[in-house]
């Protein structure tokens, strides 16, 4: 059987991610960090909507927890694997750089980019064996356009941008899609800490976006018909100028 695991799917976007995938008939396989409340919550209403779901908790910035993580759902899996990855668990610790610690810039690169590379390296092998499979990353305008208080968080996204383009080509043959998706302002506990009625009138659209609507986008990638988009990276921000 195939599944689809989502990285950060207890919160925001990556639960609507995982409820939008499940509701396409996928089983879904949610990984977070240590919110057990939210994720057991998102199991919850995606088995109240008749979906399948499972609970896998790493951290991805750790590369040997992912390594046990996944060696253990494979062995409770023997004859399944995992044909959509959405790579979505991240974090942002602002600062301007010159008072950028340590530890702001390492945490941000090592759960975005790190976490990218450990997982995707590990999920990817059965994927291009079953010769079937979907990668979405989930990036961010400041990745695209670089935003001042954030060059750990610009810098780690940027990154996976790059990857993305040069793992779909390597991927493409054994008919493997790898594309980005990049928000701009999306309303979840990210980034409840902003002034949504400031930065709304920046957005041509005038609001935050929903993480439905983001979800949407992906579960598209992750489908049979966008077997011909690889490498792309689709920008879901309102008509923010990117
Ligand atoms: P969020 O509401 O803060 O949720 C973050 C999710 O990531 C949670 O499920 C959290 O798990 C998980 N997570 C954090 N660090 C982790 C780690 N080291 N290992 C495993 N899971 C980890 O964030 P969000 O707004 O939904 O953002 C999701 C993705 O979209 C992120 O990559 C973010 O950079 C990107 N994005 C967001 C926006 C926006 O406006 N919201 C815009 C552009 C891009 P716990 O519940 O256990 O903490």
């Amino acid at each position: 059987m195939e599944y689809a695991l989502v990285t950060g799917g207890s919160r925001g976007i990556g639960r609507a991610v995982a409820m939008r995938l499940a509701q396409d008939g996928m089983p879904v396989v949610i990984n977070y960090k240590s919110n057990t409340a939210a994720a057991e919550e998102t199991r919850a209403a995606i088995e109240a909507a008749g979906g399948r779901c499972e609970l896998l908790p790493f951290d991805t910035s750790d590369p040997k927890a992912i390594e046990a993580a996944v060696e253990q759902w494979e062995a409770q899996h023997a004859d399944d694997y995992i044909s959509v990855l959405v790579n979505n668990a991240g974090i942002r610790q602002d600062n301007i750089l010159v008072f950028m610690t340590d530890e702001q810039w390492h945490s941000v690169i090592d759960t975005t980019l790190n976490g990218f590379f450990y997982l995707t390296r590990r999920v990817v092998k059965g994927m291009m064996t079953k010769r079937k499979g979907r990668i979405v990353n989930v990036v961010s305008l400041s990745g695209l356009k670089g935003m001042p208080g954030q060059t750990n968080y610009s810098a780690a996204k940027a990154a996976v941008i790059g990857a993305t383009k040069a793992l779909a080509q390597e991927v493409a043959p054994r008919k493997v899609t790898v594309n980005a998706v990049a928000p701009g302002f999306i309303a979840t506990d990210m980034t409840k800490d902003l002034d949504e009625g400031e930065l709304k009138k920046l957005i041509p659209a005038g609001r935050f976006g929903k993480p439905e609507e983001v979800a949407a986008l992906v579960g598209f990638l992750a489908s049979k018909e966008a077997a011909y988009i690889t490498g792309q990276v689709v920008s879901i921000n309102g008509g923010l100028y990117t």
